[in-house]
């Protein structure tokens, strides 16, 4: 038997490296199990996130987005340009730079803070012992008084477009393209969809986006996904609701693919494909014999309120538990697991963690939609706050958009806050601060806002639900 240790966290994804880091900072003996490799072969920290997820996309997204901003806008602001072109090569060689960086920054921050890095394959045993196999086949088993799993998810498959070498990709596939494809299917009008969609359309492409659903984007308050579809159609996304695939076939270099929609059996073909429609938990091979951890029926670990899985010492954060999959939602578990594990009182509020969806403008939101809040039974009053009327947002050239606040009417707190509009992904921290605070419209209202700044929409949104927006013919509304 191998050293023991304090805390043994299996995956350094997001949840997996924050864990070990904050339990390892509270004096807890730690080491954290890490499977990745790159592309050069080495063990490399981050999980999806920081290899394949939030970082690359936002590098290309941000990249793609000055590109454009450089060939279609600069004109409107006076600025003259011309031959605006892309070096797909360059950027992604500055995404891969980034990502290397950012998951060498974390090889690092285990050093400082005397986490002991494991190479390998984690897999737990009865009695919090967890069994590793290094990338050389060696397997060495070592105990620990707790364990904290934090192996992530992967892709969902649909068997009606099985993953080929290079033509049917997932999200991980649609961040290495070499050249921009020139007629891009994707299937998924979800989170992914809509970035990495963006991104190759904004390149050039002409993007088709295959969407079982026939409402687009669901899980956001109707108003802002009914402008977010406006927005995101003008740009030239081409988003097909009700649309369910039924095959797929590579012939010659492209990929044909069959579905149905309302008009009836469709056939269409694209020089490349991606399948984003969904992540699943992570767990093969994972649980050995008596570990008591229990899966649900959709096969995430089953954890309590506090990540604690159903075998004493052991928890269980981020992707592969219950929640939404951001990666903020599994480092604040990853936080809350390692004081527990230190012994102090923590919980964490899960009514308060913003989501962002990184498109131009970007969406992000808080809390209850109008309509999630309308169904809880709650009696509800909204503030609403145009882009177009505020100062800064003209001088920014960036008018499209709004700020919504979503209130109990009975008591005033502030339930949900939604916004479209440019750095939206920026502007949802404050209200997620107000609602941690328990904060009501009118705390908001009485906040004074710098002059002149985006956040101003915010403080004009929280003025709106009382009728009182001053940059703003108001609905009538009795005080
Ligand atoms: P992961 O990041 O998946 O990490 C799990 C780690 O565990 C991996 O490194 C894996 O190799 C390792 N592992 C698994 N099993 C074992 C084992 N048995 N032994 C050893 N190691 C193991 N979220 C956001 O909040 N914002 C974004 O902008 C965003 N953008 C995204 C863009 C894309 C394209 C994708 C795919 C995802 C994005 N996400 C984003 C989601 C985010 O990446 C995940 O929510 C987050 O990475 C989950 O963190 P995690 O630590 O739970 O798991
Ligand atoms: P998603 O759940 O956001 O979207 C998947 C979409 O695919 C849904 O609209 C769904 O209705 C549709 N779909 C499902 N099956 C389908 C089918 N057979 N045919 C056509 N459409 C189908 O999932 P995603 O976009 O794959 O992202 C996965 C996870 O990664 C999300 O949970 C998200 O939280 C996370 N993520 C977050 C960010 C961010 O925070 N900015 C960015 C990327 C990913």
């Amino acid at each position: 038997m191998a050293d023991k240790f304090d805390v043994i966290v299996i995956g350094a994804g997001p949840g997996g490296y924050v864990a070990a880091i904050r339990a390892a900072q509270l004096g807890l003996k730690t080491a954290c199990v890490e499977k990745w490799v790159n592309k050069e072969g080495k063990t490399v920290h981050g999980g999806t996130c920081l290899n394949v997820g939030c970082i690359p996309s936002k590098s290309l997204l941000e990249t793609s987005h000055k590109f454009v901003e450089a060939r279609d806008e600069y004109g409107d602001l006076g600025i003259n340009v011309s031959d605006v072109s892309m070096d797909i090569e360059k950027m992604m060689a500055r995404k891969d730079k980034v990502v290397s960086q950012l998951t060498g920054g974390i090889s690092g921050l285990f050093k400082a803070n005397g986490v002991t890095s494991i190479e390998g394959t984690g897999r737990l045993l009865k009695d919090r012992k967890v069994e590793v196999t290094g990338h050389d086949g060696e397997s060495q088993t070592y105990e620990a008084e707790n364990v904290v799993i934090a192996t992530g998810s992967v892709p969902v498959d649909i068997p009606p477009a099985p993953m080929t070498e290079d033509l049917i990709v997932d999200s991980s596939g649609a961040l290495e393209f070499q050249e921009v494809p020139k007629r891009l299917g994707v299937i998924g009008a979800g989170v992914i969809g809509l970035e990495l969609g963006s991104v190759w359309r904004r390149l050039g492409s002409e993007v088709t986006m295959l969407e079982a659903l026939d409402t687009f984007l669901p899980v956001v308050d109707e108003q802002i996904s009914k402008e977010t579809y406006k927005q995101l159609t003008k740009q030239g996304l081409n988003i097909r609701l009700g649309a369910r695939v039924t095959g797929s076939e590579v012939r010659d270099n492209e990929v044909v693919v069959k579905y149905t929609d309302s008009d009836g059996e469709q056939e269409q073909t694209f020089d490349k494909l991606i399948v984003c429609v969904g992540r699943r938990p992570y767990t093969e091979n994972l649980l050995g014999d008596g570990t008591g951890v229990e899966l649900d029926e959709r096969g995430f670990i089953q954890v309590d309120d506090v990540c604690q899985t159903k075998a004493p010492g052991v928890y269980a954060i981020g992707d592969v538990v219950r929640g939404p999959m951001l990666a903020h939602k599994g480092s604040e578990e990853g936080v809350m697991v390692a004081d527990i594990i230190h012994g102090e009182k923590a919980e964490m509020n899960y009514e308060a963690i913003p989501s962002v969806i990184y498109t131009a403008p970007e969406v992000a939101w808080v809390g209850r939609s109008e309509q999630q809040a309308k169904k809880d039974g709650f009696d509800v009053k909204t503030g609403v706050f145009p882009f177009s009327a505020s100062g800064r947002a003209m001088a920014n050239n960036a008018t499209e958009g709004m700020v919504k606040v979503v209130t109990d009417a009975s008591t005033d707190r502030v339930l949900g806050v939604h916004i479209i509009g440019q750095h939206a992904g920026e502007l949802i921290a404050e209200a997620v601060i107000a609602m941690e605070f328990g904060s009501s419209a009118e705390d908001l209202a009485l906040t004074c806002f710098a002059h002149p700044t985006l956040s101003e929409a915010v403080h004009e949104a929280a003025l709106a639900v009382d009728g009182h927006a001053i940059h703003m013919a108001n609905r009538k509304k009795k005080r």
